[in-house]
């Protein structure tokens, strides 16, 4: 069954799912397993969640199944798993409102102007959007050489990198990149890390300068970033670095952001579900980082499973005569 637009450009389809990390993902696949057209919006612009925008280059060691898993190519494996059903990707767009037609049905609306018709929404908003803090100083370079994430390790080869701040992430990209970078500097704001001790030594092993009590207080450059002030946080003395690279890795600020108006039962920023994903809003369920029960567990693996359930019993409130078991993947023809 293919994705239907109608006269005026509207998108239709069975199931909408609100947020493409490993859930969203995992929740598409099933969509098209029973037959179901699905569509998947995200605010960001590539799928994966929290594991492409935090950790892609990590070893993940608790997905069933695997041994160890990259969070970049358990990313693929999930889109790879979808793609026979062709789910359409709305990437770039943030649900921004969820009402309901005279039928009942649900509409959702985003910040980008699409309007999605969907027979059911399944929600895998992780924990919202998370937007990147920003550095103090030289956000006017955001996007010329000052990033918040490392999607492709390789563009900063042969470049001198400075990262800034004391947790996994900072500690992660810095050794990610020493291999290959010419130079890399780590700036913390204090002399307490927040990353594990065995991050900062592996750092220090890879020959990674790591300069503390001091921030970065400029950056300089002509069309793109070239140099990054640092200023000790007592002394005031300041050191130019060169810098084609700055990697601020501050930490995210988690917002619920617009779900938080759509009438959903919440408790401490989560969706309160039942034992089918349902959430108290007709034909909306929920799955993954973003649900709350009593003893939920944050993890990929209970996501994945939340939104398998969450969306076979969507498809049982699509279509009231489907089974709610799927049969079994072996049973089909792929
Ligand atoms: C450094 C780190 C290491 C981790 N290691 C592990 C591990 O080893 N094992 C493990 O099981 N878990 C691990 N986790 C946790 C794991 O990443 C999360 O449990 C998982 O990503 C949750 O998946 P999700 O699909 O529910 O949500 P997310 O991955 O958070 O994805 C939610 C998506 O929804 C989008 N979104 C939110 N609101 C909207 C909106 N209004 N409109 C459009 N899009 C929206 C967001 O942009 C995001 O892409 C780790 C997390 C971090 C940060």
């Amino acid at each position: 069954m293919s994705q239907l637009t109608d006269d005026t450009g509207v998108l239709v389809t069975d199931v909408l799912i609100i947020g493409a990390g490993p859930a969203g993902l995992y929740g598409a696949y099933y969509a098209g397993f029973r037959g179901l057209t699905v569509t998947v919006m995200d605010i960001l612009p590539q799928p994966g969640g929290q594991i492409s925008a935090m950790y892609p280059e990590k070893p993940i060691f608790d997905i069933a199944g695997f041994l160890s898993v990259r969070g970049r190519d358990l990313v693929d494996g999930l889109v790879a798993q979808a793609d026979p059903y062709s789910p359409r990707y709305l990437l770039g767009h943030r649900a921004a409102e969820l009402t309901h037609d005279t039928d009942g049905l649900p509409v959702v609306r985003t910040d980008q102007g699409a309007t999605v018709h969907a027979k059911a929404v399944v929600i895998t908003g992780g924990v919202g959007t998370f937007t990147p803090r920003p550095l103090p100083a030289g956000q006017e370079y955001l996007g010329r050489g000052l990033e918040h994430f490392v999607p492709d390790p390789s563009a900063h080869a042969d470049r001198d990198v400075v990262v800034v701040g004391g947790g996994d992430s900072a500690f992660d990209w810095a050794a990610l990149l020493a291999p290959a970078a010419r130079s890399v500097t780590l700036v913390h704001r204090t002399t307490r890390f927040r990353a594990h001790t065995a991050s900062v030594e592996k750092v220090l092993a890879l020959g990674v300068e790591i300069v503390t009590d001091s921030e970065v207080s400029r950056l300089t450059g002509t069309t793109r970033v070239e140099q990054a002030e640092i200023r000790h946080r007592t002394t005031k003395a300041t050191r130019l670095l060169p810098a084609q690279t700055v990697i601020a890795a501050l930490g995210f600020l988690a917002d619920l952001g617009p779900l938080r108006h759509w009438g959903l039962a919440l408790h401490d920023r989560k969706i309160t579900v039942d034992t089918r994903m349902a959430t108290n809003l007709p034909r909306v369920f929920a799955a993954g980082d973003i649900t709350h029960y009593p003893g939920k567990v944050r993890l990929i693996s209970v996501g994945f499973g939340e939104a398998a359930t969450a969306v076979n019993n969507a498809a049982t409130v699509i279509d009231p005569d489907a089974a709610l078991f799927p049969g079994h993947s072996t049973d089909k023809e792929h």
